[in-house]
């Protein structure tokens, strides 16, 4: 929700660019640090949901760790003051290159995804006369009931090390003196909104917890991702209920004394703390369809022509009052540059400003220069 100071403040502005509400990112932070803390649970925070250097600096205050998935981003998190004994490291090609940065940053551990990558990863540790810490990410084929695009956790997905491979992957890790298991790791998919999902994810997490216990390797930390969903139709309720889910794994996860639990959340933490804000450039009133069409498109926000994502489209200059539809689209020489369609509005006139919601994570990130776009631009709620 926006007020008319908002509004009026937007209005002075160059479009389009992201409005970040810091104080709802502070609020959604704290409440879900107080949830962690209540069953002493670990955060670490998904950066490639957004690398905002000003998100980065208050999730990295609130205490969060980092996962990352390229060197990239583990340099990011370096460089944000992430303390490295809470940067964890994973992602299905990691390149040697990566691997030497994450090895000579000693950070807390790589989450290896085949067993190839095992063998690597002993042999490039051993090289610098070091002992990686590794988890093993597992594919449960677990069905998280989210949109196809965003599953990772069934057989069929490219993620982890699935389970007929576990036994080569013990006998890798017996066998390798460079290497020091100390989990198992997670992550089914991303948007997911039956919690229900996470139950047998936990049966299987205890599984897989219980196969490597009785081969004799200690399962110290069980890092069961991230995924949790926020609600994109009513972007004002906004702070996701962490309570909940947090719940859920301590009820089903057979935590061990002594064992640690961490959790990967990305969208869950800024999905709802930002919105992309356009100006209305032309109204194409057809026979069939009307189109308005905005000053941002794709190349700002990709989640739409991406995996066909809802966002709630607002016209912030006319109020709420729905007269026509109308096809809200980019101006992008794609036709699936379009955030929406049939969409209900207020009549909509050239120069009005309309609010994509919910755009927080996996926006700004994606954005690219196709058609030689102009760098998005970040307007804050307060000045930073
Ligand atoms: C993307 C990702 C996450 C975060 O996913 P969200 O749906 O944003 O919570 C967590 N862990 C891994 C390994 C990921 O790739």
């Amino acid at each position: 929700m926006f007020s008319n100071k908002d509004i009026l403040r937007f209005a002075n502005l160059e479009t389009p660019f992201y409005y970040y509400d810091l104080n709802l990112l502070q609020t959604t932070l704290t409440s879900c640090a107080e949830a962690a803390k209540l069953y002493n649970f670990h955060v670490h925070y998904a950066m490639k949901a957004n690398f905002n250097a000003s998100l980065l600096q208050q999730i990295k205050a609130i205490g969060f760790g980092a996962d990352c998935v390229s060197g990239g981003e583990v340099n990011e998190a370096i460089q944000t003051g992430f303390a490295k004994e809470q940067i964890v490291f994973a992602g299905v090609g990691k390149s040697d290159k990566e691997i030497n940065l994450a090895l000579d940053q000693d950070i807390f551990c790589f989450n290896v995804e085949s067993v190839q990558e095992l063998e690597v990863i002993n042999e490039l540790a051993g090289k610098k006369g070091k002992k990686a810490r590794v988890a093993i990410r597992i594919n449960p084929n677990v069905d998280a009931h989210t949109h196809h695009n965003i599953t990772t956790g069934l057989d069929e997905n490219k993620f982890g090390v699935n389970s007929w491979d576990l036994s080569a992957c013990a006998e890798v890790l017996r066998a390798s003196a460079n290497l020091e298991f100390i989990g198992i790791h997670f992550h089914i998919g991303s948007q997911i909104t039956n919690l229900d999902v996470y139950k047998n994810l936990c049966v299987r997490v205890n599984e897989f917890a219980f196969w490597f216990e009785e081969r004799g390797f200690p399962v110290k930390v069980l890092n069961v991702g991230g995924g949790l969903g926020i609600d994109y139709h009513n972007p004002d309720q906004q702070v996701p209920d962490f309570g909940s889910y947090f719940k859920i794994f301590s009820e089903f996860l057979e935590i061990k004394p002594g064992q640690e639990v961490h959790f990967e959340l990305g969208r869950a933490l800024v999905g709802q703390s930002a919105s992309l804000i356009s100006r209305v450039l032309y109204v194409k009133n057809g026979k069939k369809k009307n189109f308005v069409i905005l000053d941002a498109g794709m190349t700002e926000l990709m989640r739409p022509a991406l995996y066909q994502a809802y966002h709630k489209i607002e016209n912030l200059t006319r109020g709420s009052e729905v007269a026509l539809k109308y096809d809200i689209v980019g101006p992008i020489c794609e036709s699936t540059d379009c955030f929406g369609k049939e969409v209900e509005q207020p009549e909509t006139f050239r120069g009005d400003l309309f609010a994509i919601r919910s755009a927080g994570a996996y926006g700004e990130v994606m954005a690219s220069k196709y058609n030689l776009r102009d760098e998005i631009r970040s307007v804050y709620s307060e000045e930073v």
